[in-house]
């Protein structure tokens, strides 16, 4: 294989798959390099479900972003013919006044989506399979759904290698050093050149530019299964009235799911893990953990459930939750990518694109200035926001 390229993507999960695809659609020499074979369950793409919605409630400013996400998600459903999101409605649930119902509505009123605010009555009468407290309310939009992580990365790796793109899987980058016109990628296999690098290595992110002191920092998350074991004809009314949702069940707390898609109802918590070195991450789940969620799920799902199984994956956090995606303060041939913060997956169809742009100096059209990591100079007090 050659060993110079016009422009290299280590680390290929769901933003440096998307980023490659992209960028094999110009006519670049491009490679792609990873240090396991995506998609896999070492970092934070994995686990069959991510959620994606418009009414953002952690800022309006990602909706502009989420709104051109969709079009590449359907782009990408229509070139490879495989269905990668399915819309099922999403519900923010929490009181009148929480985080997450007072910004969802705050997102959809800003940008004009639509939805439905849904009083306590309502949500009983409309969702049997939620179990509210009396001061939960919802904000019901329909245009939310679940993306298929694993076939999105590969999605977007085949589509990329058709087009020409180089991948190199299970090489793990080990030293990148920088200069303004070219860019030497050492790798456990070999040298590598490039004029422009894009960094999206997640939680890896720190360990490999330990010099820049990026303020990240890697939370275990758990995700659990349950099979649902209410009768036949409940669990059909139940699958039919079971859209994802996000709910704020104590003040700055809050549990994600999923309806059952053929291996049972997705759970988890959102935030409250674990912080962890990357290469330490254990995938033993506690008894522990499993009966606190087994404790949420008989507290707020209208349903009769037994455990089936666990999966263990890692949030990357900035102090503010937002994204990190810039060029490296020093070399502007160096783009960095740090999407995550929990709630990254669905707009990296997007943010594959706009780290292309940037790459290649196109013009993106979406305003990348709150994801600068020039916000962290002077940051004073880490804000906290939420899935
Ligand atoms: C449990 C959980 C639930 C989530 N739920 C949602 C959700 O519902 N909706 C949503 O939008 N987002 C969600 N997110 C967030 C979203 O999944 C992440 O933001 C996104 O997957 C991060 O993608 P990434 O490309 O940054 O990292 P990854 O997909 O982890 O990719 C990083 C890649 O870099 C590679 N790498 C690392 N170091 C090296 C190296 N030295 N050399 C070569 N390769 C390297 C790794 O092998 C890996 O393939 C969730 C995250 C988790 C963990």
């Amino acid at each position: 294989m050659k060993k110079s390229f016009d422009i290299i993507v280590v680390g290929l999960g769901a933003n440096g798959s998307s980023a490659l695809y992209h960028l094999s659609k110009l006519n670049k020499r491009v490679l792609g390099i990873d240090r396991f074979t995506p998609p896999h369950e070492f970092g934070s793409s994995h686990g069959e479900s991510r959620i994606i919605r418009q009414a953002y409630h952690e800022n309006p400013i990602y909706v502009p972003f989420i709104k051109q996400a969709y079009d590449v998600w359907y782009e990408m459903e229509r070139i490879s013919g495989e269905k990668l999101l399915l819309k099922t409605g999403g519900l923010m649930l929490g009181e009148e006044n929480s985080y997450v119902v007072s910004g969802a509505r705050l997102s959809a009123e800003t940008h004009g989506i639509d939805y439905e605010y849904l009083d306590y009555n309502e949500l009983l009468k409309r969702f049997p399979a939620f179990k509210p407290h009396k001061k939960t309310v919802g904000i019901l939009e329909h245009e939310a759904g679940i993306l298929f992580p694993e076939k999105c990365i590969k999605t977007f790796l085949y589509q990329a290698q058709k087009n020409g793109a180089c991948i190199v899987n299970n090489e793990m980058v080990l030293a990148i050093s920088f200069a303004d016109d070219r860019v030497t990628i050492t790798t456990a296999g070999g040298v590598y050149t490039a004029e422009k690098v894009i960094i999206s290595t997640g939680a890896w992110m720190s360990t490999l530019l330990p010099d820049l002191k990026l303020p990240l920092t890697v939370e275990r998350q758990v995700l659990h299964w349950f099979k649902n074991t209410s009768g036949h004809l409940q669990q059909k009314i139940l699958a039919k009235k079971f859209p994802v949702y996000i709910w704020e069940y104590l003040p700055g707390q809050l549990f994600y799911g999923f309806p059952d898609i053929g291996s049972g109802v997705k759970i988890a918590r959102h935030h409250q893990g674990e912080q962890i070195k990357p290469d330490e991450l254990t995938q033993q789940v506690s008894g522990d953990e499993i009966k606190q969620m087994k404790y949420i799920v008989d507290t707020y799902l209208n349903m009769e459930v037994v455990y089936d199984r666990s999966a263990v994956c890692m949030y990357t956090n900035t102090p503010d939750e937002d994204f990190i995606i810039d060029y490296h303060p020093e070399f502007k041939n160096v783009i960095l990518a740090s999407p995550c913060s929990g709630h990254g997956f669905k707009f990296s169809s997007i943010t594959g694109k706009l780290l292309c742009d940037m790459a290649t100096d196109g013009y993106f059209g979406l305003d990348i200035s709150p994801f600068s990591l020039k916000r962290f100079t002077n940051l004073s007090a880490a804000k906290t926001s939420f899935c």
